[in-house]
């Protein structure tokens, strides 16, 4: 099971599934629930596709907070919310 927890590296970590890489950034990231154990996207999809989807939300919100438009056409979507 996978649980999202909020981190501060910003470093690749290994993957506790496929022992593949996982680029932690700071902010929500997904781990293997009640640890620190690192996942990597391909395995968050095929294990927990839903749970994937609402960490991507929750960084983005992040992301938004932090004053870094996630995507080039951020700015337009700040002020459309009212951020
Ligand atoms: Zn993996």
């Amino acid at each position: 099971m996978l649980e999202i927890r909020n981190q501060n590296l910003n470093t690749p970590a290994y993957c506790h599934r496929c022992g593949g890489t996982a680029q932690l950034k700071p902010g929500p990231a997904l781990f293997i629930a009640g640890t620190w154990g690192a996942i990597c996207q391909a395995c968050a999809e095929k294990e927990a596709p839903a749970l994937l989807f609402q960490m991507e939300m929750a960084r983005y919100e992040f992301e938004a907070r932090q004053g870094h438009p996630p995507h080039p056409g951020g700015q337009k979507w700040y002020s459309a919310t009212g951020r």
